[in-house]
C-alpha cells in the first residue's frame, strides 16, 4: 500500500507534462488552461518549440470561434513553461503527466529519473494508451502513486480521460486523477489495467468486424458507416474512424489485443493487405476513403 501523502486537487500548484508531441502538448494546454503552472518537457527542444506553437495556434483558433477569450489564451500562455531538462520540469510538480513514446522501456526509464527529482507526493501518470500500467509503476519506489492518464486526439477537444488503476494504485491516485482530469473539463471514466482499457478494446472490435463485412461484400463502406451513424446514433462510422486513427496503428493494436486477448482481435486480411499497399487511411490519402487537403472525398 502506498504511504504517499497525494495532494488533494485544490492543493494542486504545477503540472509536468514530459513529451511535447501530438498529445503532450495537448495536455499542457489543458493543464494550463486549467490555472496550473504547466511545464512542457521534451528531449527535443525543437519539439518543446513546435509545441507551444501548436498550443498558441490551438488557443487562436478558439479565439477566433469565440470559445476562448483573448485573455484566457494570454494568461494560458503566460502559465506555460518549456524545458529539456527533466530533473527540472518535474521538480515542483505536484502532478507529473508522461506522454513519450509507446515504448516500456523508455517510459520505464522516464519514471524512474522522475522518481529522483520529483516531489515525494507528486501523482505520477502515464498517458499510455496500451502498455501494463503496473509494469510501468514498477519503475519506481512507490507505485501506489502511479496510474493511467489516457487523454483522447485532440486533447483540447475529446471530452474522455481513462484513468487506469493498476492493482497497487493507491485510491487516492485514482481519486485525484478524476479530478485533475475534471479541472481539464474532462469526463473521467476508471478502467483496470487490462489490455485496451475501455475505449479501445470496445472501438477496435466494432472497426474490425466492420472490415470483415466489407471483405465479405456485406455493404459498401460507406453503406456500413451510415449504418452506425444512422441506425445507432455514432458521430462517425467505424470505417472512415479507422481512417482517421491510421491503418498501421489499427493493426498494431489489433495484433497486441489478439495476443492478450485471443482470437477475436485478430487483424483481417483486409487490414494487412491495405497497410501492405501502403493505404493507411487520412495520413497516406487512401484508406477506406480518398481524403485529399485533409477531407473525405468518396471510398
Ligand atoms: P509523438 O511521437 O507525437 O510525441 C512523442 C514525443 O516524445 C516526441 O516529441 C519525442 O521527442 C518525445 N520523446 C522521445 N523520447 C523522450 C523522452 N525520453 N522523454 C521525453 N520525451 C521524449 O507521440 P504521441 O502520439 O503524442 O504519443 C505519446 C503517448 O501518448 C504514447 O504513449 C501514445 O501511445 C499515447 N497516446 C497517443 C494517442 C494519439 O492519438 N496519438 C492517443 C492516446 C494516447
Amino acid at each position: 500500500m502506498s504511504d504517499t501523502r497525494l495532494p488533494t486537487v485544490d492543493e494542486v500548484r504545477a503540472v509536468a507534462v514530459l513529451g511535447a508531441g501530438t498529445m503532450g502538448h495537448g495536455i499542457a494546454q489543458v493543464a494550463a488552461m486549467a490555472g496550473w503552472d504547466a511545464v512542457l518537457y521534451d528531449i527535443d527542444d525543437g519539439a518543446v518549440a513546435a509545441g507551444r506553437d501548436r498550443i498558441a495556434q490551438n488557443l487562436d483558433k478558439g479565439v477566433a470561434r469565440g470559445k476562448v477569450t483573448a485573455e484566457a489564451r494570454d494568461q494560458t500562455l503566460g502559465r506555460l513553461r518549456l524545458s529539456t531538462d527533466v530533473a527540472d520540469a518535474v521538480s515542483a510538480a505536484d502532478v507529473v503527466i508522461e506522454a513519450a513514446p509507446e515504448r516500456l522501456d523508455l517510459k520505464r526509464e522516464i519514471f524512474t529519473a522522475v522518481d529522483r527529482a520529483a516531489p515525494a507526493h507528486a501523482l505520477l501518470a502515464s498517458n499510455t494508451s496500451s502498455l501494463s500500467v503496473a509494469e510501468i509503476a514498477a519503475a519506481v519506489a512507490d507505485p501506489g502513486r502511479v496510474v493511467g492518464m489516457h487523454f483522447f486526439n485532440p486533447v483540447h477537444i475529446m471530452k474522455l480521460i481513462e484513468v487506469v488503476a493498476h492493482d497497487g494504485s493507491a485510491p487516492a491516485a485514482v481519486e485525484l486523477a478524476r479530478a485533475v482530469g475534471e479541472r481539464m473539463g474532462k469526463t473521467p471514466i476508471t478502467v483496470k489495467d487490462s489490455p485496451g482499457f475501455a475505449s479501445s478494446r470496445l472501438g477496435l472490435i466494432i472497426g474490425l468486424e466492420a472490415i470483415r463485412m466489407l471483405e465479405q461484400g456485406v455493404a459498401s463502406a460507406a453503406d456500413i458507416d451510415t449504418a452506425m451513424k444512422l441506425g445507432y446514433g455514432y458521430p462517425m462510422g467505424p470505417l472512415e474512424l479507422g481512417d482517421l486513427v491510421g491503418l498501421d496503428v489499427r493493426l498494431g493494436i489489433s495484433e497486441y489485443l489478439s495476443k492478450e486477448l485471443g482470437a477475436r482481435f485478430e487483424p483481417p486480411a483486409l487490414l494487412r493487405q491495405m497497410v501492405d499497399e501502403g493505404k493507411l487511411g487520412k495520413k497516406s490519402g487512401q484508406g477506406f476513403y480518398r481524403w485529399q487537403d485533409g477531407k473525405k472525398q468518396g471510398s
